[in-house]
């Protein structure tokens, strides 16, 4: 692994890379899934489940204890993103003591889900983070080939769109 896990200015403890990293590059597969059953919202999944990212409107994908997921903090010019098969690639090159980060509003589904005041202390800062659906369909059109398929699909599902369109 090209990276260890360290304190972080953004929240707790974060992924620092430790040698360079090139664009493309994959850095981690994430191991752990859950299904949720019809009486459990994602809302409540997601405070139970803390680090959980969510596939669709029924299912989240929770990391096992030691999945580097867990340390992943949000930034609104995030340097790595995921695909649908939970594995987590440089968005951009990443040099040697840049923390990684995620952007969360790429790998949430959950229309109500908001978190109010980023840190990530970037000058893109958007200061709300909360689902593409919830940003606008132009930050999610923009952001396409870094959000994962299922939540693709389920953004054009809520937009009434064909699949196709999104390539999912
Ligand atoms: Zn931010």
């Amino acid at each position: 692994m090209k990276f260890k896990i360290s304190k972080s200015k953004i929240e707790g403890k974060g992924l620092f890379c430790t040698e360079p990293i090139k664009a493309g590059e994959l850095l981690f597969t994430s191991k752990g899934l859950r299904t949720l059953n019809k009486s459990t919202t994602i809302e409540d999944a997601q405070i139970t489940h803390k680090h959980s990212i969510s596939i669709d409107e029924k299912t989240i994908h929770c990391p096992l204890p030691d999945d580097p997921l867990r340390f992943l903090n949000h930034s609104c010019d995030c340097n790595c993103y995921v695909d649908h098969e939970h594995k987590f690639y440089a968005k951009r090159a990443i040099q040697p003591g840049e923390e990684i980060t995620i952007d969360y509003s790429f790998v949430d589904a959950d229309i109500y889900w908001r978190m109010i005041g980023c840190r990530c202390n970037n000058k893109k800062c958007r200061g709300l983070i909360s689902s593409s659906l919830l940003l606008s369909r132009d930050f999610f059109e923009k952001n396409l080939p870094y959000i994962p398929k299922k939540i693709r699909r389920f953004n054009a599902k809520f937009y009434g769109i064909p699949f196709t369109k999104y390539d999912c």
